[in-house]
This record gives C-alpha cells, structure tokens and sequence, in this order.
C-alpha cells in the first residue's frame, strides 16, 4: 500500500485549495510538501530593510507556505475572462462557478467584502480608453493587500492542520513513474514518498523544474507567448481617474510597428515596487510590485508586458526569459535595474543625480539606475514606449519624463502541459495545477485549479464528502 492517498507538491493557493478540498473527506491520508518555510517563518530582509538582494534559496518573497501569494498584492480577480487558462479546459460558465466558490473561501478567511466593480463609469472609461487605440477590460476585484493576504493564507494552513500533513522545507527532487504508472515522488533528501494520486503546483519559480521533469517523463509541453517587459511607476495621481473606481486598469494595446499584444499587469496603486528572485541555485532577480491595505505610498506601479509567439524550432519560453532577465542582472550587480522614460528616449543611461532630481522618486531602492534599452530587444522596448504614449492620451502624465521603467518584469508560465479537462496529465493519476504547469496566472484561478485537480481525486476514489463544502460560506 502507497504511504499516502495524495502528495500535493507546492503549499501556493493551488495547492492549498487543492488540500482544503481534500480535507473534506476524512478517511484520506494527505501530503502537502513545500520546499520553502512555514509561512510565519518568511520574511524578506530587501523588503523590511532595504538594501541589495543577498539572494535568499530559496526566495522567501515567492517560496513557502502560501507561495507567491504570501506577498502577492492580494488582488483577487472575480471573472474567468483575466488571470489564465482555465475556460479552455473547464469552460467559461463553469469555471465562474468554481470562481464564486473559491472567492467564499477567500472572504471566509478574512477576505475584505468590497469588490471594485466600476458600475455605470466603465462604459466612460472604455470609451476614453478607446480614443487611445487602447481596449480597458473591467473585472470585478476583490483587493486583498498584501498584509491581509499573508492573515488570509496563514487562516487556510491552520484550518488543515491536523487535517492534512504538511512538510516545509522539503523539495521535491523527482516524480517517480515506474512503466508509465505514478509511484510517487523522491524528495531533496533522497526519501521516496508513494502516493495513488500526485497533484503538481510548484508555481512559477517551481516552473522550470517541472519543464524538466515534463522532459524527463516524456510528458508534452506547449509554449504559450513569452511575456517579458518593465514595470512601470508613476505618480499614483496619474492613475487615480481609473484606479479609484476599477482598483487596477487593466488595459490591452497591439503595438504599431510589430502588431504584438502589451497589457499592463498586477497594477499596485499606492504600491510598492519589489524584486524577487526566481531560479533555485542559479537565481535571477525581477521585479514586481505589491501594495498594502493600509499602507500607502505616492505612486502607482503596475506591469507592461509584451507577449510575442515564437514558432518552431523555439521551444524554451522559460529560458528565454530568464536570458534577458539575466541581462538586467549582469548590468545591474546581480539587481535589476531603474529608467527614467525621458532618459531612454535621450538615448543616455539613468544616473543617480538623474533619479533625485526627478518628481517620480523610486519605492524600490536597491534598484541601480542603468540603461533598459542594453537589455530589452528593441521589438520589446518600441512596444512599451508606443503603449506608454497611447496610455499617456488616456492617462496624461503616464509617459512623463519622469515615469520610472524597472527591469525586467518576466512571466514564467510560459511552458503549458498537456493537461486533460480534469487538469490530468499524460501519466493517469498525476495532476498540475496554478501556474508552474502554465494553466494559470494569478491567485483565483490558481485556486481553482486546485480545486478542479483534487475534486477529480475524490471523484474517483468515491470519498464520501459532505454535499454542504465546509468552505462554503
Ligand atoms: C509580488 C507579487 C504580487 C502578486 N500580486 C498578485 C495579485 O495581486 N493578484 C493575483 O492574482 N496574483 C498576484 N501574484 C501572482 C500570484 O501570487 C500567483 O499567481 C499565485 O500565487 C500562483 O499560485 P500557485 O499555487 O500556482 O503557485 P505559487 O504561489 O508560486 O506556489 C508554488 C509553491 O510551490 C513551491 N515549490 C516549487 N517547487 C517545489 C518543489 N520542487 N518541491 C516543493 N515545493 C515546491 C514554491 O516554493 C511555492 O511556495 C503576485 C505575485 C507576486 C510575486
């Protein structure tokens, strides 16, 4: 007999939903391993001091009991339409079901009961936007902040506890397959763990390992686009017209000169920006942002991203991210870099004379002011600075001389498996959720795809659960 029913790899929100929905059925013997710290054990020295990136293995800033979602900026986002994959396999209606469901668990952890919504000023906004050459999508958000997310996941640990084991500080090596049939799994310390079912959530900081285990087990990848790009701070005025009523803008462009989709991502209002370092032993060091419930600063950041298909005989999205991230570092000090946009456009790098003087003053302060334009591909880089221009007709004062660039921001979903609707892989039994397995981009949808993953699970081992989830609120 397998030691256990089920081994979750990954303590993120997929695989902590994945857990909570296993926990219902009481006769299920249940492993959750996560290869960095229990969750009251993470802190991030860069963020609480300042300062240059030691780096930490791994990064406590995206490893450990409630993965990137531990500091994520908490922005939960309420409709199927953003934040990944999912309708392709569960199909819209579905998973706005499975949405609405994941959502009660979120407020009955302490989730704020606001949702941003916009109401009857959207269409204004859309059609302003529009007079831009740019599509505002509006989603309903729950914001969390980054503070009360950490209080929302630390609620979900302590609600499995004694329900499901749960083993920090312990990386999976290997998934074990024995003639094409799940075994198990081999940890960083050489233990071989059995288990029936194997339920695959290392996020993205855990993606390039599961691209190798992919290749190991012969298991098919796709490439979805790389998403590469800067990430952008202004003065929180500037986006106040939008933010104050939608929380973030989220807002599509298709650049002039290479007709490549650019969106702004995870926009921060009053947030902060903040690097985290992805990549285990041979780390690199991007950039991303955050903003607390209570904690306000002056400016605004959010992400511009540039999504470009590469076609065959490219088959290495990860890789070629973390090329040019690398770029940035090797520039930056093993950092990552800061611009001021009229700087690019002059042609000449970023000093620190150049940055006090400006009216943007940067919330990342170990950023070391560089040139982008000797990192970024100039497809990359005239994508930005045509969006930022169409941005700043709708938005005045977001191409500002003063606005703040930050290198570079990378998305590292973008290997996808082949996953059944069920998000099962080639290997029966074995399942990948959130967005290490490239199905998901964000909190919500990784969430659920735990919940899609762990259902299936008990689905078939007929538990019985009861029909009132516990987590419904
Ligand atoms: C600063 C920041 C702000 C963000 N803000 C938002 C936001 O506002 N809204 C939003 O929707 N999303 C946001 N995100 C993204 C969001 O956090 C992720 O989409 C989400 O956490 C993905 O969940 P996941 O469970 O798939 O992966 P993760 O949360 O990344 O969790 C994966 C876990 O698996 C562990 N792991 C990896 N490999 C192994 C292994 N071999 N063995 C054992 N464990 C392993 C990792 O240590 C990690 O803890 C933000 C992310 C960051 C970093």
């Amino acid at each position: 007999m397998p030691q256990y029913d089920v081994i979750i790899i990954g303590g993120g929100p997929a695989g902590l939903f994945a857990a909570m929905e296993l926990a219902q059925a009481a006769n299920l013997s249940v492993l959750l391993m996560e290869k960095g710290r229990d969750i009251d054990k993470r802190s991030c020295l860069i963020m609480e001091k300042g300062g240059v990136c030691p780096p930490c293995h791994p990064c406590h800033l995206v490893s450990g009991l409630g993965g990137a979602g531990a500091f994520s900026d908490g922005k939960l986002t309420l409709s199927p339409d953003v934040g990944g994959h999912l309708p392709e396999y569960l199909g819209w209606q579905r998973t706005q079901e499975l949405i609405e469901y994941a959502d009660n668990a979120y407020l009955r952890f302490g989730a704020k009961d606001h949702v941003f919504n916009g109401g009857t000023q959207v269409e204004d906004l859309q059609r302003r936007a529009s007079l831009a050459e740019l599509r505002l999508i509006p989603v309903d958000i729950r914001h969390m902040g980054t503070d009360r997310s950490r209080q929302v996941l630390c609620g979900m640990r302590d609600f499995l506890q004694g329900k499901v084991e749960i083993r920090a500080n312990l990386p999976a090596a290997r998934v074990v397959v024995e003639d094409g049939q799940l075994k198990g799994v081999e940890t960083s310390k050489g233990e071989c763990l059995e288990c029936r079912y194997l339920i695959v959530a290392p996020g993205r900081e855990g993606s390039d390992w599961l691209v190798k285990e992919a290749r190991r087990l012969k298991l098919t990848l796709h490439n979805n686009p790389v998403d590469v790009g800067v990430r952008v701070e202004v003065p929180a005025a500037v986006m106040d017209s939008v933010t104050s009523i939608l929380y973030e803008a989220k807002l599509e462009y298709f650049s002039r000169t290479f007709d490549d989709r650019i969106r702004t991502f995870c926009m921060c209002p009053a947030g902060e920006v903040i690097m985290d370092s992805t990549g285990g032993a041979d780390p690199i060091a991007t950039v991303n942002g955050h903003s607390y419930a209570e904690r306000k600063t002056n400016n605004t950041n959010f992400a511009l991203l540039v999504s470009t298909t590469f076609t065959e005989p490219f088959n290495d999205p990860i890789g070629y991210g973390k090329y040019i991230a690398r770029l940035a570092n090797i520039l930056g000090g093993g950092g990552v870099l800061v611009q001021r946009l009229g700087d690019l456009q002059e042609g000449r790098r970023s000093t620190l004379a150049r940055l006090e003087r400006g009216i943007v003053q940067p919330t990342l302060k170990c950023a070391i002011p560089g040139d982008l334009s000797c990192v970024l591909p100039y497809r990359f880089l005239k994508g930005i600075v045509e969006m930022l221009e169409a941005m700043d007709k709708f938005l005045p004062g977001t191409a500002s001389r003063h606005t703040l660039l930050y290198g570079v921001e990378v998305k590292f979903y973008s290997a996808r498996l082949e996953l059944s609707q069920n998000l099962e892989s080639e290997i029966p039994n074995l399942f990948a959720a959130g967005d290490g397995a490239g199905v998901t981009r964000g909190l919500m949808q990784a969430s659920v795809s735990g919940v899609v993953a762990a259902r299936e699970i008990l689905r078939r081992v007929g538990a019985k659960v009861s029909p009132a989830h516990p987590l419904a609120v």
